[in-house]
């Protein structure tokens, strides 16, 4: 369906727990105060919004948290969402961690594309940033994905003072195995060290020119809002996602649910709408209304500053 300004908004991107096996320096997911676990969505109710939201015109739903691999049979899940007639594309965002284990029955139950995050490919770095994540692991699990589903792998690394170093590894690394790969600008979120972390997007995009001449490409590469430049001597295309140097709101085509049903039109909602709530005591009709309403007051745009946004990534969804 079209929001008030006449945005096409076809895409959801649903928390399914606020836990998280790493504590990213970036996304202090560790520091947050837990949803208790009886507040969560259960896959039921998940299942029923997404039905309600495909009526009003969603088709693509993105499952991610905390790390939504924690939460058990999420097969079951992504089976329920596969048999809802108008959703066209499931996708996944995960920290890898468990992908080896978990690579073959996500497929299989319905999933059709895997966002893997990875801010460094050095061992120690990679300890270092998720406080105690093994990237060997997470190496893995992509290994297995590649056999799987070889096309649809994305990996998305958080620009931080880590990547500079790194770069021309990570483009060798993406070429290698086929990634496509994205770099998202740091935002200030609530609970990081931001300053100790931060580096500018144009340092990434100077640094890409010092390896390379590049061009910006155009088209689309999925349903998310990165500018592509492609890299002519290493032959790839990278994306980038600038939140807030570059502002994308007119483009923006989502809404967000959180893992205890707390639907928010933008990242920038202070308050969302508690759609577990009138689950329980609303009927169908009163649920398609006020999912409709939302969608369609969505503002129209963030106000994000360098300076600090007042959520958490793990808790909202990121
Ligand atoms: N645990 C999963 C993962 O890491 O992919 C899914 C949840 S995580 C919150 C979703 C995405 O948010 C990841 O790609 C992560 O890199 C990104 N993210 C977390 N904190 C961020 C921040 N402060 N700025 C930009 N991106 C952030
Ligand atoms: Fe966990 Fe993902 Fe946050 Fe890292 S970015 S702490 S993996 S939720």
């Amino acid at each position: 369906m079209k929001d008030r300004l006449g945005r096409e908004i076809d895409y959801v991107r649903i928390s399914l727990t606020d836990r998280c096996n790493f504590n990213c320096v970036y996304c202090a997911a560790g520091s947050v105060l837990r949803i208790p676990k009886e507040m969560m969505m259960s896959f039921e109710e998940i299942e029923l919004v997404v039905k309600v939201m495909s009526e009003l015109g969603i088709k693509h739903v993105r499952l991610t948290g905390g790390e939504p691999l924690l939460r058990k049979d999420i097969e079951m899940l992504i089976e329920k969402i596969r048999k809802i007639d108008r959703i066209e594309t499931i996708g996944l965002t995960t920290n890898g961690y468990y992908l080896e284990e978990k690579a073959e029955s996500i497929f299989k139950a319905g999933l059709d594309s895997i966002n893997v995050s990875l801010d460094s490919l050095d061992e120690k770095s990679f300890y270092e940033i998720t406080k105690g994540g093994d990237l060997k692991k997470v190496l893995k699990g992509l290994d297995k994905v590649a056999i799987i589903k070889p096309d649809k792998i994305k990996i998305n690394t958080v620009i931080t003072k880590y990547l500079p170093q790194e770069l021309l590894c990570f483009l060798n690394f993406a070429k290698k195995n086929n990634f496509i790969l994205r770099f998202i600008e740091l935002m200030p979120v609530e609970g990081i060290n931001f300053k100790d972390i931060y580096v500018p997007v144009s340092i990434i995009e100077e640094k890409l020119k010092d390896i390379s001449p590049v061009e910006l490409v155009s088209g689309k590469f999925g349903s998310g809002p990165a500018k592509y430049y492609r890299v002519k001597n290493i032959g790839i295309e990278v994306g980038i996602i600038a939140a807030i140097s570059h502002r994308f709101c007119a483009e923006c085509n989502r809404v967000r649910l959180s893992s205890n049903g707390v639907l928010f039109p933008c990242l920038n909602s202070a308050v969302g709408v508690n759609i577990k709530d009138l689950l329980k005591n609303g009927d169908r009709e009163t649920l398609n209304s006020v999912i409709k309403e939302t969608i369609y007051d969505k503002p129209i745009s963030h106000n994000f500053t360098k300076e600090s946004i007042h959520f958490n990534m793990c808790k909202l969804g990121g």
